[in-house]
């Protein structure tokens, strides 16, 4: 009887705790989900990726593609091809531009991937190049739909600006954990307010220090320095095939 009450006993308190862990797990992910949309957006990816909130929106991601800090992977696919109007510090003006017309002057802080013609009407998914903090998304003039990234870059804090989407795909906003060749959104179509009246194509470029900077020319040559060059920084595998 007395061994019988025990066992009883010992059954209640295991459910106790069983039900206690559930509880417990529900709060966690409770905590763990009004966290997320606090994470201030000046922090860190390195920062991000140290708290506990935000490892699990990690790990689904790139982790295990193998990327480092030091190179970028690819925003599109046949990324390479598709460089062939104005690559990063290029000098355009309305007047010597390759795409017209153009209505901007100086020396381009990107590097600009074009489209192809079957993708005029179709979805072309854009991924993040690098790991780090969405700072910003929303509509800028110039660009139409931007999103702003904070990465870490050979241990230096950039901020990596993806111009001319279509912010009506944008389903991350400031402050969300953006892994490399995580999904960012749809391009912007062609001519619209979407990519505020510009051809069907990505603007990316890569602005040094966690400041952002919407400026897609400069006046100078000397003032590129504040942005990197991404094309030399993809990864190998992004190369093309000798
Ligand atoms: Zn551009």
């Amino acid at each position: 009887m007395m061994v019988c009450c025990c066992m009883q006993r010992v059954e209640y308190v295991s459910m106790s705790l069983s039900v206690y862990s559930v509880i417990s797990i529900a709060l966690l992910l409770a905590a763990c989900a009004s966290s997320q949309s606090a994470v201030p957006a000046s922090v860190s990816a390195g920062q991000i990726a140290e708290s506990s909130s935000s490892l699990a929106y990690f790990s689904a991601g790139a982790l295990s593609s193998g990327v480092s800090g030091d190179e970028f992977v690819s925003p599109l696919s046949e990324a390479q091809r598709r460089v062939t109007k104005k690559p990063f510090g290029i000098h355009v003006s309305p007047s010597s531009s390759p795409v017209s017309p153009e209505r901007f002057s100086g020396y381009h802080t990107g590097e600009d991937f074009e489209t192809f013609p079957e993708e005029q009407d179709a979805d072309v998914p854009v991924a993040a190049i690098c790991s780090g903090t969405v700072r910003f998304t929303g509509w800028v003039k110039g660009y139409g739909g931007v999103l702003i990234q904070q990465c870490l870059y050979q241990n230096q804090p950039v901020t990596v600006l993806y111009g001319h989407l279509n912010t009506d795909s944008l389903p991350l906003r400031s402050g969300s954990g953006l892994m490399a060749g995580g999904h960012i959104g749809m391009l912007g179509k062609g001519y619209s307010t979407q990519t505020d009246g510009e051809r069907k194509h990505l603007h990316l470029a890569v602005h040094k220090g966690a400041a952002i900077n919407y400026r897609g020319y400069v006046p100078t040559a000397a003032a590129l320095k504040g942005w990197i060059n991404p094309f030399p920084s993809f990864a190998s595998s992004d190369l093309p095939h000798m």
